[in-house]
C-alpha cells in the first residue's frame, strides 16, 4: 500500500445500502466518506440530465479530476453505483454490496423511484452487473461481495469492513 491509510470503494446497485454502510464505516474508522452523486449534483460534475435513464450523465473525466487529490492522501469511503472508469490505483478494496430481489424492490419503491427504474435496478441485481464490473476493473483478491438484505448484515458488514482496514493499517506499517 503507498499510502498510509487505505482507500475503500463501496459499490453495488442502487438500494443495495452503499449509503448507510459507507457512512457508518467512515464514522468508526474516521474516515472520510465520498458519495460520488453528491458530488456530481453539487459541484455539476455531469453533462447533464438523461431522460431515459432518469439520472445525470456523469462527466468521468471530470469527476476522476475532482477526486484525484483526495483520493492521493488515503483514508477515504467512495461510495458508488459504478466503478469501471475509476483508476485502478486508487482502491485497496472494493465491496459490492448486493441484496435479495424482494427487499431491493421495496427499498427502492420505497425511495419513490419510477416503475420502470425499481425493474431496471432489479434485474441489474441479478443479472450481477456491478458484481462483474467490478470483477473486470479490480485484481479479484480485493473484490469482496457482501449480502446486505437487512440490518443484521449491516451490523456485520460494517464491523467485516472496519476489521479489514484496520488489518491494512497495521499490514502496512509493520
Ligand atoms: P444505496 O446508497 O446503495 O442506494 P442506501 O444506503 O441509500 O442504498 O439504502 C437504500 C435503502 O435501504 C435505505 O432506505 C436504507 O435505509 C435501506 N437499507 C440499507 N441497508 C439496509 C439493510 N442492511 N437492511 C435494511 N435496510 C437497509
Ligand atoms: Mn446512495
Amino acid at each position: 500500500m503507498s499510502r498510509s491509510r487505505p482507500n475503500i470503494l463501496i459499490t453495488g446497485t442502487p438500494g443495495t445500502g452503499k449509503t448507510t454502510t459507507a457512512e457508518l464505516v467512515a464514522q468508526e474508522l474516521g474516515f472520510r466518506h465520498i458519495n460520488v452523486g453528491e458530488w456530481v449534483r453539487e459541484k455539476g460534475l455531469h453533462s447533464g440530465w438523461n431522460q431515459e435513464f432518469e439520472c445525470y450523465d456523469l462527466d468521468e473525466d471530470k469527476v476522476v479530476d475532482a477526486m484525484e487529490d483526495v483520493m492521493g492522501d488515503g483514508g477515504n469511503i467512495v461510495d458508488h453505483h459504478g466503478c469501471d472508469f475509476f483508476p485502478e490505483r486508487w482502491f485497496d478494496l472494493v465491496v459490492v454490496l448486493q441484496a435479495n430481489n424482494t427487499e431491493l424492490y421495496d427499498r427502492l419503491q420505497k425511495r419513490g423511484y419510477s416503475q420502470k427504474k425499481v425493474n431496471e435496478n432489479v434485474q441489474c441485481e441479478i443479472m450481477m452487473v456491478v458484481m462483474e464490473e467490478a470483477s473486470e476493473s479490480y485484481r479479484p483478491e480485493i473484490v469482496k461481495p457482501l449480502p446486505n438484505d437487512n440490518t443484521d448484515d449491516l451490523e456485520r458488514n460494517v464491523a467485516t469492513i472496519a476489521g479489514w482496514v484496520r488489518g491494512m493499517i497495521a499490514g502496512a506499517a509493520a
